[in-house]
């Protein structure tokens, strides 16, 4: 439920309303703009007499929010969110950003080669598995706390941020220590319980989507971690599950149009789970950022025929950079229709 304050109302009338609302046990969402005193009524409404908060001196309108989703709504803030990490980049708003790195970290050596690679493309967001959620027991797992601090290591060696991926609420400790972003993997997008706690922490979020679910559950799953108090979620489309066998799954381009439209978090594409095949992600990672997408995550390894995971659809460092370039070579020429989107790397080289 969204309140608007008249333009005469007094700040008593807004603590009258307010504090009404908070002794029902209501959260409050303050979502004012320059002219206009604004809130969000954050819990059950249907419970709530809408006539009886219109009754309140001040009070100009009452209206409610449709979705199930309010944080994550646009009727509540219109304006794109924009993560800022801490070795500057931006994600959201006018920036395009590029994370790439190797599906799962295996060794220094392994790590540092491809982080090198991609520092001298222009990519200043590295990402790499740690812990795994891997479909077999029987398949290497990560290398799990020691692998997070080697991505620190690495990345602080080439002014990178780390992304990586948490599985459990017990190394939550850990990653708050060592990463810029957390990563949640499509299979644990609705694992509730780590949803919250992610949501008392301050660290950056990336959202997978699970690849058989709707783009409302994956807004209700971004509207666990924003009800914690944690509004930084990056949301990811990775592919979803459908009767198509051709690729490992099936990407939902317009996933990021109905997000652009539902929501002002930032939105980003993963070809490389989507595709399952690298010979596609060029041209996938083309059109995301023709769609509007604000970023890539692209898994890279120098030696994909020897890595431990995901090689079928890692791109090799050279073909990285020939996909950056032909990126670059897009963004001038739609420039004129999405100005509002650089592309980072233009602005590195
Ligand atoms: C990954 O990014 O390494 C990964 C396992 O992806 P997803 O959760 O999308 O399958
Ligand atoms: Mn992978």
């Amino acid at each position: 439920m969204i309140v608007q304050m008249s333009k005469v109302s007094t700040k008593k009338d807004l603590d009258n309303i307010v504090s009404y609302l908070t002794n029902l046990g209501y959260g409050i969402k303050d979502a004012s703009s320059d002219n206009v005193v604004l809130f969000g009524v954050l819990g059950d409404v249907n419970l709530l007499d809408i006539e009886q908060v219109k009754s309140f001196n001040g009070v100009l309108n009452v209206t409610r929010i449709s979705s199930p989703y309010k944080l994550a709504s646009k009727s509540l803030k219109h304006e794109p969110t924009i993560i800022t990490l801490k070795n500057g980049v931006k994600i959201g708003g006018d920036d395009f950003v590029m994370m790439a790195g190797p599906c799962s970290v295996e060794s220094e050596e392994q790590l540092d080669t491809i982080a090198k690679a991609l520092s001298e493309s222009g990519v200043r967001v590295l990402r790499g598995g740690v812990f795994k959620p891997r479909t077999s027991p029987y398949s290497f797992q990560g290398l799990g706390v020691e692998g997070l601090k080697l991505m620190r290591k690495i990345a602080d060696k080439y002014n990178m941020a780390i992304i990586t991926e948490l599985m459990g609420v017990d190394e939550i400790d850990e990653f708050v220590k060592y990463a810029d972003i957390i990563q949640v993997g499509a299979r644990n997008m609705q694992n509730f319980t780590l949803l919250k706690e992610i949501g008392k922490t301050k660290l950056p979020v990336m959202l997978k989507r699970g690849f058989s679910n709707t783009i409302e559950e994956w807004l209700m799953s971004a509207e666990y971690i924003m009800a914690g108090g944690n509004e930084s979620v990056i949301l990811c489309e990775r592919g979803i599950r459908t009767f198509e066998k051709y690729t490992r799954n099936t990407l939902d381009i317009s996933a990021v149009l109905a997000v652009k439209e539902l929501s002002h978090l930032p939105i980003i594409i993963d070809p490389s789970h989507a595709a399952g095949r690298w010979e596609l992600i060029e041209k996938l990672s083309l059109a995301s950022y023709a769609v509007g997408a604000d970023g890539l995550i692209v898994e890279v390894h120098h030696e994909p025929e020897k890595a431990f995971s995901d090689g079928r659809q890692s791109l090799k460092p050279e073909k990285y950079d020939h996909m950056a370039n032909e990126l670059r070579k897009l963004s001038t020429v739609l420039g004129r229709d999405i100005k509002w989107k650089k592309f980072l790397l233009s602005v590195l080289v």
